[in-house]
Formats: structure tokens, C-alpha cells, sequence
């Protein structure tokens, strides 16, 4: 027993070396924090599934999550604020055999970068988007943002928000992403599974990870540590796997509806441009391996 305990522990120091730059550590984020756990479940993902590590590429945006890119031992780039998409969109027509991710925040994807989104959800470009959204903008003080439940308190909205968030899972799903799926950092199983089901599709597909931002959100809102949001995560979660995605919005003091909502098919940008135009050498390998 004490053997395959060893042996889980030194796996488990492989694997996080494989994948994080450890030069670059300590990280950023502030105790209790969701971001570091949702990398977790995503690097397990990467690790169990047979692609080399070379074939991978993780762009981001700007903001707390964002400092995820710089983190990956992966080709990662962090790039300007909301640019995530048209960034990785470049990567991927580039090289077509790249399995491009991009791993941003609620703030930078569907804020800034919401028209981005919505374009690449439509054209069914080959992206795979990870999303942690902790409700508001945690890196620049906690300001209210597009995703802050209604009446929750924020740094410029200390008598309660008045706006209805959007509901990013009905977004992604309305403006055509062919997977979406919505967890929270204490569902770590399930964003493993929804990570590698993703990355085996073809098209546009997004997971929503709902994450503790205990600093700027939860210290104005009742939830003070990062396991007070993680115990609210546990009691108020409720699975609705194939629920309509427009009745999962999210509301703070009800249930939070997660599961895997859309799994669909349909063609791809890159698939529309050989029908009409053929191959045109977008399906050849131009991986290099560097010098
Ligand atoms: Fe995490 Fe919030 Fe701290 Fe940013 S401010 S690192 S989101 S806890």
C-alpha cells in the first residue's frame, strides 16, 4: 500500500512537471483561488490522452486566468486583452494539426473579447475554450463584469449588481459551439472527462468552470475562503446532464445547474473550406520540430 502510494505521489510530480514550467513558479494566484484547480483537471486531461505534448498550443487573454498560458510547458501564448480567439483562430489555420485550446477568463472572453467569441462559436472553428468564470474581474479590483449574478456586491457595485449576467453556456450554444459543458472546481472528474471529450471532437466546443475568486468576489459576498465556495459549489450544485442550455442561467442562493448540456455534430469552418475549395494542404502535418 505504502509502495502504491509512492508511486501515485512520484506520478502525480511527473506529470505536473511534464506540464508546468516549474521556473516560473510560485504563481500569481491569491490563497484559495479556483484557477490553479481548474489547470489541474485540464493538465490530467492532457496527460491521459495518447497526443504528444508537442501537438498542443494554449492561447489566453489578459487577467488572472490568463497567466495560465505562461504557466503550460506547451507552445503558450498570452496575448492582449480579449484577443484569445482570433489569436489561437490564426493558430490553428496556420497549422491545422495543432490542437489549439484557449484557457481565459469570464471577463476577457465574453467581454472585450464576446464578439470574438461569438464568431468563432458560429463559424464552428476548431477550438476548444475553457472559460473559468469567477463573476467578476479579479486581476484589475474587482469591478462588476458581464458575468456577475444579479445583486451580488463588487467594487463598483457595493449596493448589488442590477444587470442579469449573461448565461455563457445559452451563449456559446445559441451562437453555435457543437459541446458545452459547465462545471465547478469541485467537479474535478467531470472537467477531466469534458476536457478529453471536447479535445475528440471536431469544432467549436466550450466548458464553463465556475471557480472560487475568494479575494475580490466571495470576501464581499459571503464566502470569505475559497472553501466557503467550494462547500456552496458542493450543496447547491445540481447535474441536468442535456438541460436547454437557456434554463441554466446562473443565479446566486439557487441551485447551479452543471452537466453537459450540447454534444452535436455539425461541419466545421475547416471542413467548409475543403469542400468548397478542396485539401489545399490543411490537413498535412507542418509541425517542425524545432532546432
Ligand atoms: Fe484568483 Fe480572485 Fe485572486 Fe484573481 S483576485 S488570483 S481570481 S482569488
Amino acid at each position: 500500500m505504502g509502495a502504491l502510494i509512492e508511486d501515485a505521489v512520484i506520478d502525480n510530480e511527473t506529470m505536473v512537471e511534464r506540464f508546468l514550467r516549474m521556473d516560473r513558479l510560485p504563481h500569481i494566484w491569491c490563497p484559495g483561488c479556483g484557477i490553479g484547480t481548474a489547470l489541474r483537471s485540464t493538465i490530467e486531461a492532457l496527460a491521459d490522452m495518447d497526443i504528444p505534448q508537442e501537438e498542443f498550443a494554449v492561447v489566453s487573454g489578459i487577467g488572472c486566468t490568463a497567466r495560465v498560458a505562461g504557466y503550460l510547458k506547451l507552445d503558450s501564448f498570452h496575448t492582449t486583452h480579449g484577443r484569445s480567439i482570433p489569436f489561437a483562430t490564426g493558430l490553428k489555420l496556420a497549422n491545422p494539426k495543432l490542437k489549439v485550446f484557449v484557457f481565459s477568463g469570464d471577463g476577457d472572453l465574453f467581454a472585450i473579447g464576446g464578439n470574438h467569441f461569438i464568431h468563432a462559436a458560429r463559424r464552428n472553428m476548431d477550438l476548444k475554450v475553457i472559460c473559468v468564470n469567477n463573476f467578476i474581474y479579479g486581476m484589475t479590483g474587482g469591478q462588476v463584469g458581464c458575468t456577475t449574478p444579479t445583486h451580488s456586491k463588487t467594487s463598483t457595485s457595493p449596493y448589488g449588481n442590477y444587470e442579469p449576467p449573461f448565461n455563457l453556456c445559452f451563449l456559446a450554444a445559441a451562437a453555435g459551439a457543437v459541446y458545452v459543458a459547465r462545471w465547478t472546481t469541485f467537479h474535478v472528474r467531470q472537467i477531466k472527462r469534458s476536457v478529453q471529450e471536447a479535445f475528440a471532437k471536431r469544432g467549436f466546443t466550450f466548458i464553463e468552470i465556475i471557480s472560487p475568486c475568494p479575494t475580490v468576489f466571495g470576501s464581499r459576498n459571503g464566502f470569505p475562503t475559497g472553501l466557503d465556495m467550494m462547500k456552496y459549489f458542493k450543496a447547491n450544485s445540481l447535474t441536468v446532464a442535456g438541460a436547454d442550455p437557456r434554463d441554466v442561467e446562473i443565479e446566486m442562493g439557487g441551485k447551479l445547474k452543471v452537466g453537459k448540456f450540447v454534444d452535436n455534430e455539425r461541419p466545421s469552418f475547416q471542413d467548409r473550406l475543403s469542400e468548397m475549395w478542396g485539401d489545399l494542404g490543411l490537413e498535412e502535418s507542418r509541425i517542425v520540430e524545432a532546432e
